[in-house]
């Protein structure tokens, strides 16, 4: 277990400015749509993506501008999910979080304190958290903390972050907990859904570092402990899960982000994505303004997926295929290119991508050549058929 505590400033405000333009962004009557850790790792997994960055960061809700855009999203979690979470959630912190301490091997830890965690507002509630971690780890018992509120700058926009649970230790040590609804059975989880969990696992770990670089004697496990349902019972079974190279992936993917003043100031004056009074193509008119990486993985990670695989298909683009393939294709960026330079009707024959999609061609061909007739003609046909 890695435990050094990192210390870096807190968040810093936008500036007013900042704040105004992003409000404009968003519309001037529509709240402000708060970011999770979810969303975090998500942003991490997709930095290169201006559009997500500009949209998050501007607290737009993504799920209604895909909805206005015609291209409703698949993504997120439904009600029946949400309810059976939160009551198994309720399960698990019942009795003071007796079970959840014993599946962290603490059931003998005496007297254990729930600090009072209240505040209004999420900087109030941050502030209230950084006060309570700083109390717990000087306590020399063990603390509970129950849905803190953690802050983390993310590409110039303070995000406010809440895990289901903090655990303070005698030695200082802070773990995450993360209580999630999908069963391990016989003590394994599905691989996907644990990896998801990890990754944003480690968003929180990574804001409570920022936290604990300013706190003496204090230090962030970096084993955070995943709660689920033990086989197909509700009872609750727990597992440590390592997440030091989600750590950082994430921490690097962030710190790449770029900051969303600057894509702010590269939009056009009085572009707005308010969905007030707007109809689907001027919205998408707006949203076409600012660059989008699309990757067949926003269709897991992101509410914009289907409208953006629109866009890239519309336009040809080869990232709609892939990022491994995007990456094999070298300086072919559309379908169109990639088909020319196939047949032979473009591209250097000793550009490597080229040389091997032309291989690739003659193969085809001549394994769609119908038998008797000369590979030549039956190449000509099939590749007429391949680019119709
Ligand atoms: S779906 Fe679109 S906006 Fe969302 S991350 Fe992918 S490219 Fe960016």
């Amino acid at each position: 277990m890695s435990e050094s505590p990192e210390s870096a400033p807190p968040p810093k405000a936008p500036t007013t400015a900042l704040r105004q333009r992003l409000a404009e962004l968003r519309g001037p009557s529509a709240q402000p749509h708060p970011l999770d850790a979810r969303a975090l790792a998500a942003l991490a997994a997709n930095p290169g993506c201006r559009r997500r960055a500009l949209l998050d960061g501007a607290g737009v809700d993504k799920s209604a501008l895909a909805a206005a855009l015609g291209s409703p999203s698949g993504y997120g979690q439904s009600q029946f999910a949400f309810m059976r979470g939160n009551a198994f959630e309720a399960r698990v912190k019942a009795d003071g979080g007796r079970e959840l301490l014993r599946l962290l091997g603490l059931q003998e830890a005496g007297e254990v304190r729930l600090p009072e965690l209240g505040a209004s507002g999420p900087e109030g509630r941050a502030a209230r958290t950084a006060l309570a971690l700083r109390e717990a780890t000087g306590a020399g018992a063990v603390s509970l903390l129950d849905h803190p509120m953690l802050a983390l700058e993310v590409a110039g926009s303070p995000a406010y972050l809440e895990p289901d649970a903090v655990v303070v230790h005698p030695d200082g040590r802070w773990t995450v907990v993360e209580i999630k609804s999908f069963p391990m059975i016989d003590a394994s989880a599905d691989a996907a859904k644990v990896g998801a969990a990890a990754r944003q696992a480690a968003v929180y770990v990574l804001a409570l570092e920022r936290v604990a670089g300013a706190v003496p004697g204090a230090s962030v496990a970096h084993r955070v402990l995943l709660v689920c349902p033990k086989d197909f019972t509700n009872l609750p079974t727990a597992s440590a899960v390592d997440v030091r190279k989600q750590l950082s992936v994430t921490r690097r993917q962030l710190a790449r982000l770029t900051r969303v003043e600057d894509i702010a100031a590269a939009l056009p004056e009085g572009l707005t994505f308010d969905l007030d009074g707007r109809s689907a193509e001027q919205l998408c008119e707006a949203v076409e303004q600012v660059p989008h990486a699309y990757a067949p993985e926003c269709l897991a990670a992101c509410e914009l997926a289907f409208h953006c695989r629109d866009r890239a298909r519309l336009a040809g683009a080869v990232e709609a295929l892939g990022r491994s393939v995007r990456g094999e294709l070298g300086g072919l960026s559309t379908v169109g290119e990639v088909l020319a330079a196939a047949r032979g009707e473009a591209g250097e024959p000793d550009d490597p991508a080229v040389a091997a999609l032309r291989r690739a061609a003659a193969l085809r061909s001549e394994a769609l050549a119908p038998a008797g007739v000369p590979a030549a003609r039956g190449a000509r046909e099939a590749e007429g058929a391949a680019c119709r």
